[in-house]
């Protein structure tokens, strides 16, 4: 049996974050995850293939819109192989970069399937038949970065590859004359995008009554708007509640508001959420205490029920992003070293990367409302942005939360073309509780999309000029 002061269990972005924050810091680290490569889903599987795949949809869309503008490139030609190529090469060179870096730090990397043993040890098994040259590993202190796998519906468990998850979509196998996507979140428009793109059509059932259920409905109505031209079909409040092969496709069975109805689809995309990874690593063997939904419980400090034992990302709760999980690998880090350091950020931006996308940070509308919170809310629309006119981007808007005595921007929603970066500026304004007069008091650059967010502070301030809205009253400027 070997044993490492620190190991970090799981190499996605909150655990190679972590491994190699503790090896700058002097900690010896063992960093185990099952993949042969760094970078979890993430970089594997998740983030960064599907961004790969969504640049080539833009680009399709960008070049379609230019037509418009009298500039016709005529209908893209698809080589999927040179894609597939082209996607697999930025992951080969990130996850290699990882791999460098970790060499780099001393740290070490061991290939394996991971549980507990007790609360000092874990086992070690082989994966893909390669021996990680230990069967046992003892820790003093462990990092939990196991994170989440999609969940699948057991309707479609008889069906092969004819139902895939995003692991498989991503690999895009091939472009399916049809394709049903089951779930209208994160995952299901993101790559029902791509696959719309390079030419499927795509159908949508989505058991709630509307895209994306949580995040604030004018944000999405944008999207929805285009993405009901690129899709062939979105059904509201219906689930699938059968599905049969038939020859080389898929019968499905949908019951939704219009009543029952079935249709044959040649693929099928399940994107109906994510689940923890707690019971794969033998959490409740050593009484790591876990909520209702399996995420292993974790204070503000993120440390576990175990002594010795933290827990970051996707497998210590919502919302389950790469960006939280690499901040709470650090500050994790930071407890290990004996600091006290809470996880306590009032900002953790959220991005759908469709077209247009979507982004939030803080406090949403509607949660600011379902909470009776006293908030005020100021957009600005794109239509009156010069750059958003001169790049097509004419159906954003931003739109900034404001608590209503204080004046401090609470959170922001942005929807629209590069939503998504533009975001990070009101996350540090959100971070660093920012008065609304600080925004719009900040001179932006000129003629950009982020512009927006000063001038939406602007409307609230009732100095915007970009727009006209009437004044109730102009008293007390100027007065003396
Ligand atoms: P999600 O929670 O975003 O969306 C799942 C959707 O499926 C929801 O709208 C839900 O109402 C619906 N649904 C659930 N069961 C259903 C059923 N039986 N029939 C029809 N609809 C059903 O989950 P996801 O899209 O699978 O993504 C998983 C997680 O991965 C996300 O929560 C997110 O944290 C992360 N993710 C993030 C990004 C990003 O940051 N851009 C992209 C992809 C995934």
């Amino acid at each position: 049996m070997d044993q490492s002061e620190v190991v970090v269990l799981g190499a996605g972005p909150g655990g190679y974050a972590a491994a190699f924050l503790a090896a700058d810091e002097g900690l010896q680290v063992t960093l185990v995850d099952l993949e042969s490569r760094l970078g979890g889903v993430c970089l594997l599987r998740g983030c960064i293939p599907s961004k790969a795949l969504l640049y080539v949809a833009r680009v399709i869309h960008d070049a379609e819109a230019l037509r418009a503008w009298g500039v016709d490139f005529g209908k893209p030609q698809i080589n999927l192989d040179q894609l597939r190529a082209q996607k697999e090469k930025v992951i080969a060179t990130l996850t290699g970069g990882l791999s460098q870096l970790a060499k780099k730090r001393n740290v070490r990397v061991i290939r394996a399937r991971a549980q507990f043993v007790d609360a000092k040890r874990l086992r070690l098994e082989p994966v893909d038949g390669q021996d990680p040259g230990l069967s046992e590993l003892s820790f003093e202190r462990l990092i939990l970065a196991a994170g989440s796998r999609a969940i699948r519906l057991s309707v479609f468990d008889h069906l092969g590859e004819l139902a895939m998850t995003s692991r498989e979509a991503l690999d895009v196998p091939s472009v399916p004359d049809s394709l049903l996507v089951v779930g209208g979140g994160y995952i299901g428009l993101e790559l029902g995008t791509v696959y719309a793109t390079l030419g499927s059509r795509v159908t949508v059932v989505e058991m709630t009554d509307g895209l994306l259920p949580g995040v604030d409905r004018d944000l999405v109505r944008p999207l929805e708007a285009r993405l009901r031209k690129l899709f062939a079909g979105i059904l509201l409040e219906t689930k699938v509640v059968g599905a049969e092969r038939v020859g080389d496709a898929v019968k499905v069975f949908l019951d939704g508001k219009n009543g029952k109805e079935s249709a044959v689809f040649s693929r099928v995309l399940v994107a109906v959420g994510r689940r923890p990874n707690s019971d794969l690593v033998g959490a409740e063997r050593i009484g790591l205490r876990l909520t209702p939904q399996g995420f292993v419980d974790v204070d503000e400090y993120l440390q576990t029920s175990v002594p010795g034992i933290w827990a970051i990302g996707d497998i210590a709760g919502q919302p389950m992003l790469a960006h939280k999980a690499t901040h709470q690998g650090k500050t994790a880090v930071e407890n290990i070293l004996g600091e006290r350091v809470p996880f306590q950020p009032r900002a953790i931006p959220a991005v759908v990367f469709t077209e247009p996308e979507i982004a939030w940070t803080g406090l949403t509308e509607s949660a600011a409302k379902s909470q009776g919170r006293e908030i005020d809310v100021a957009v600005f629309p794109w239509g009156a942005s010069g750059r958003a006119q001169a790049t097509g981007a004419t159906d954003g808007f931003t739109k900034w939360v404001i608590d209503r005595s204080s004046g401090r921007v609470l959170g922001c929603g942005i929807v629209g073309a590069g939503a998504g970066d533009l975001i990070g500026e009101a996350t540090l304004a959100v971070e660093m509780g920012a008065h609304i007069a600080d925004v719009g008091g900040t001179i932006h650059p000129h003629p950009t999309l982020c512009e927006t967010l000063g001038m939406a502070a602007e409307v609230h301030l009732g100095l915007a000029t970009d727009i006209y809205r009437p004044r109730a009253t102009v008293a007390g400027r100027g007065s003396g």
